[in-house]
């Protein structure tokens, strides 16, 4: 198809209309079954495509607030977000319970926002109780500003399994001009998990300004690995309130973000094996790490293939590496195929690991993944069909990058019981949404407000 082709991206009705996958799953017996019948539609589900076969989805968004202590300049939220009221914990159960009911055990929830620390620390402590509750993973999602050791004791104590920090030029954080200098800050956020029973990870958007230094970063997490699990980075998209907007296509592209991560690791990284949904939208590599000493991890398909036919089950608790070990050696007791397999892959992986090892340093693996999020004018009808991240709405889950392109008609609808009765209004009653407070005015409002202001000042003088 023609990606030049106007109609090959939705139109602004069809965005309006897209509808959310509703309160019910479709098929409550199989709840993979939505995925793998969109990845098979589009000729997705190769036998290394983990989504539909390992997940019904890949992770959900409970945005809690959209409230934030920052104004990024590649900001996803709306116009209205400083605007609409936090969302209070009935609702949120009540998400909660829908999530369970259309992606069961084991499903990652981003608590996210806005920023979610701007809630309370007893509202945060529920929050991932309601979801521990019903055996799902939670992950909080922040800049870190506010998220202080005390909030992260607390939150993992009630069941936290990951914190994910989002620290990057787009922030423009005072007394920081570098991606390399904004390292003081990772550093101090991970010096703040330490110890607790969290998944680190963090979140950076490519852009112009930073996409120079991806190698110097992504080396900056391997030195790390012992302390992070996972390091995503998100490519600049024209959608929300961010005063950047377009990318520059020619300098960012999945590909070239690919090319410097390879840069970064030394490594030739592979990103077509295993696959996670979409390939437009995503791109996952894995590596291990001791001391100075790395490789890439998933080198070895026929060991990798058998491997994930024998374990894949989808609702299984894929997240923590212990288990999935544990169960990969199980396995590999009862089948010598996989047991010859896995003292090969071993084997190979020690001896490209040795300078480390013989340091008496551990072995850990460090995650990336790439996110190709869609330009709220661009979205493509087939990569919103096998989407693998979606946002908890009032009415059911919706992808993510629909949810962005439509955010302000989202964030303000009531939500409403089976009866279609309201429970819960997110706009306040006297809200007048053509002249919000400057206050409450960020991103391309804010500028545009400014603008104003400045040309009034001028008529004045
Ligand atoms: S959020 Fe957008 S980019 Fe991400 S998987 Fe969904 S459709 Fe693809």
């Amino acid at each position: 198809m023609n990606i030049q082709n106007k109609s090959f991206y939705l139109s602004a009705e069809e965005i309006k209309e897209f509808q959310t996958a509703g309160l019910e799953p479709e098929f409550p017996t199989d709840l993979a079954k939505p995925l793998r019948d969109g990845m098979e539609k589009y000729g997705l589900f190769a036998p290394e495509q983990l989504a539909g076969r390992t997940f019904p989805i890949a992770c959900i968004a409970l945005e809690i607030t959209q409230r934030c202590n920052l104004d990024c300049t590649l900001c996803y939220l709306s116009d209205l977000a400083e605007a609409v009221k936090d969302v209070p914990l009935f609702e949120l159960e009540r998400r909660i319970e829908m999530i369970h009911a259309h992606y069961g055990d084991n499903t990652n929830i981003q608590i996210t926002g806005g920023d979610p620390t701007l809630r309370s620390i007893p509202d945060l402590v529920k929050i991932v109780e309601m979801i521990k509750a019903r055996n799902m993973r939670s992950a909080l999602f922040t800049n870190g500003i506010k998220a202080s050791r005390k909030m992260l004791e607390a939150l993992s104590q009630a069941g936290l399994n990951d914190v994910v920090f989002h620290v990057d030029m787009t922030q423009e954080r005072n007394g920081y001009k570098s991606e390399e200098e904004l390292n003081k800050i990772r550093l101090e956020y991970i010096d703040r998990a330490k110890g607790l029973p969290l998944r680190v990870m963090f979140n950076t958007t490519v852009f112009e300004d930073n996409f120079r230094e991806i190698p110097m970063l992504v080396s900056f997490f391997a030195d790390n690995a012992k302390s992070i699990d996972l390091s995503s980075f998100q490519l600049q998209a024209d959608t929300g309130r961010g005063v950047l907007r377009a990318r520059d296509a020619q300098l960012i592209t999945q590909e070239s973000v690919m090319q410097q991560l390879r840069e970064g690791t030394g490594l030739d990284l592979n990103y077509d094996y295993p696959l996670i949904g979409h390939s437009d939208c995503n791109k996952y590599t894995s590596i291990m790490v001791s001391g100075k000493s790395r490789t890439v991890l998933f080198d070895d398909r026929p060991f990798f293939n058998q491997l994930f036919k024998m374990l894949a089950k989808v609702g299984d608790n894929w997240a923590e590496p212990n288990i999935v070990i544990r169960k990969a050696i199980l396995k590999s007791i009862t089948n010598p195929a996989l047991l010859w397999g896995g003292v090969k892959f071993w084997f190979k992986k020690a001896w490209a690991l040795k300078a480390g090892l013989m340091q008496g340093k551990g072995i850990h693996r460090l995650n990336f993944f790439i996110h190709n999020f869609m330009d709220a004018e661009k979205l493509e009808f087939e990569r919103c069909e096998t989407c693998i991240f979606m946002v908890a709405t009032a009415d059911g889950p919706l992808s993510m990058c629909v949810h962005n392109a439509k955010r302000d008609q989202m964030i303000s609808k009531p939500s409403r019981d089976r009866n279609g009765k309201i429970i819960w209004n997110p706009l306040p009653e006297t809200l007048d949404k053509k002249n919000l407070p400057l206050k409450k005015l960020k991103g391309r409002l804010r500028g545009m407000a400014d603008n104003k202001r400045r040309v009034s000042a001028k008529k004045i003088n």
